[in-house]
């Protein structure tokens, strides 16, 4: 096989691993446009100082040792194979990068002949990079379970950032669709790499890990709560949620014509957002009463529907913690409100000026301490109002000017 040929086939492949990016979407592409959702080969990250990176993102081989059952590589699968060497990807990868194409490289892999071979083979790609052709750019290399600790060690000493694929939520569904994993068995490379690093005194490497949302009867609450013990206790820097995409026939599994729970795994997102950088509880977003997440609004603006004796808050007055609880302030909001009152009492119009979006947020606020929109005391009839506002078209990428729209009109 070419050397083209396996790059079709082993980037094609790479495309179920959402653990670098966001995941695809199932848009039809109609060639008259500008770019294509489908097609895989050059994935993007954000770096510690956010920028954007694009990065080759590729299976080292889709030989699979293991059977996955939600998998395209899985071993039962009649499918074409190929495996690269450890300098075929290096080269590939300066290559690519002396052609201004990417910035760096995500590498994953099937399990070929066992765990420890498909790591020492991802080591000596990573080796040949960093030590032979010096190469300083981004990687982000899988680690394989149940590899040796001396090769996951060696390996993420080498990379910017590692990832182990939990896939699924809970041990009785790895049970049922990926016996040959555990959820011990998924973290422990990522502990020690973790744990080296901590007690060496090395740089920490960014973590991170997948869930497959859909394929299995896991609640919203349950899989926030995995996510959130995976940012608290394991101090993983992320943890991307991958719609289930239907590609096996298989009992155990939802039918192959199930469309992918996209907005499931957006909100979901969104869900995790409020979790690492606006201070909420797990809890306070799903419990047992809801443990579904709120498809018709998002994760914050449905808690603030279920609590409205917080509301409204006086933005004049309110801490950050406070005024970030408020449906449609963003960070950027907050900072700007923050910056501005120093200055003077703010009033509505003052809001609008600073271009902060008033759409849903005022039904939550008093500036000044009066409403700019009276507060409408039952869930119901906030409920009503709130599904009546505009919502972007589907697939339409929001514009600059729906902001604009959205804090003028009846303010
Ligand atoms: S170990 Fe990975 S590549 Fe192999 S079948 Fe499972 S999910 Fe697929």
């Amino acid at each position: 096989m070419t050397i083209d040929e396996k790059l079709t086939l082993l980037t094609e492949s790479a495309k179920y691993d959402v653990s670098c990016s966001s995941s695809g979407s199932t848009r039809e592409e109609n060639y008259t446009g500008l770019g294509a959702t489908g097609k895989s080969g050059v994935c993007h990250a954000y770096s510690a100082d956010g920028r954007c990176i694009s990065l080759l993102k590729i299976l080292f081989t889709n030989y699979c040792i293991y059977d996955c059952s939600y998998c395209i590589n899985r071993s039962s699968n009649d499918l074409p194979r190929a495996a690269f060497t450890p300098r075929e990807i290096a080269d590939l990868t300066i290559n690519f990068y002396k052609r201004n194409y990417i910035e760096g490289l995500f590498l994953s892999s099937g399990i070929i002949s066992n765990e420890d071979h498909t790591m020492g083979l991802l080591l000596k790609t990573l080796q040949i990079l960093r030590h032979e052709y010096r190469f300083n750019g981004y990687i982000h290399v899988k680690l394989i379970p149940g590899a040796s600790q001396e090769l996951i060690i060696a390996t993420s000493l080498l990379a910017d950032r590692v990832s182990s694929n939990i896939e699924l939520p809970s041990s009785k569904s790895l049970q049922l669709l990926a016996p040959d994993k555990t959820k011990e068995k998924v973290f422990l490379p990522l502990m020690q790499a973790k744990n080296y690093a901590l007690e060496n005194g090395k740089r920490p490497i960014g973590m991170s890990t997948q869930m497959i949302i859909g394929a299995t009867p896991e609640s919203d609450w349950e899989i926030m709560r995995l996510s959130d013990s995976l940012y608290s206790k394991a101090m993983l820097k992320r943890v991307y949620y991958s719609a289930y995409i239907p590609v096996n026939n298989d009992k155990n599994l939802p039918a192959l014509t199930t469309p992918p729970p996209l907005l499931r795994e957006h909100r979901l997102y969104q869900a995790d957002w409020l979790l690492r950088f606006y201070d909420f509880n797990v809890d306070e977003i799903l419990n047992e009463e809801h443990p579904y997440l709120d498809e018709r609004f998002d994760p914050k603006l449905a808690w603030a529907l279920r609590n409205l004796h917080y509301f409204p808050i006086e933005v004049n007055r309110a801490d950050k913690e406070t005024l970030l609880r408020i449906p449609g302030f963003g960070a950027r909001s907050v900072q700007k409100i923050l910056h501005a009152r120093r200055q003077k009492q703010l009033s509505t119009s003052d809001l609008i000026a600073m271009k902060i979006s008033l759409k849903t947020a005022r039904y939550f606020i008093t500036v000044g301490g009066k409403q700019p929109e009276k507060m409408l005391m039952t869930y119901e009839a906030l409920e009503s109002k709130l599904l009546a506002l505009p919502k972007p078209l589907p697939n339409a990428q929001p514009t600059l000017f729906d902001h604009f729209a959205s804090i003028s009109g009846e303010l």
